[in-house]
């Protein structure tokens, strides 16, 4: 992996070639509002980009991004309140 040149100096990253950044553009995208709150998102020279994907608005696109650490909490109330219903579905079969 090389050390990226231009969004995330310094970081290595796979799109980063002997050319240049081989990502759409040439650069990585800035984290969405989304985002905010993630541990994956670092902030840099110019902006916010996130340390796994290098187009966070397309993790967003159908729900919540998969890596996203700050929605996990959301995801597991959800859960933790779907519980009881099942459980007094089966109480009732
Ligand atoms: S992991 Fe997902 S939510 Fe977190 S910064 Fe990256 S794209 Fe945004």
């Amino acid at each position: 992996m090389l050390v990226c040149e231009t969004t995330r100096k310094g970081k290595k990253c796979t799109f980063m070639t002997a050319q240049g950044c081989s990502f759409n553009g040439g650069s990585c995208a800035e984290i969405i509002e989304a985002c905010n709150g993630c541990a994956r998102s670092e902030q840099h020279e110019n902006g916010w980009f996130c340390t796994a994907f290098p187009e966070p608005s397309v993790k967003w696109k159908n729900g919540n991004c998969n890596l996203a650490t700050h929605v996990q909490s959301a995801v597991a109330d959800a859960k933790a309140k779907l519980n009881p219903i099942k459980a007094s579905k089966r109480r009732g079969k």
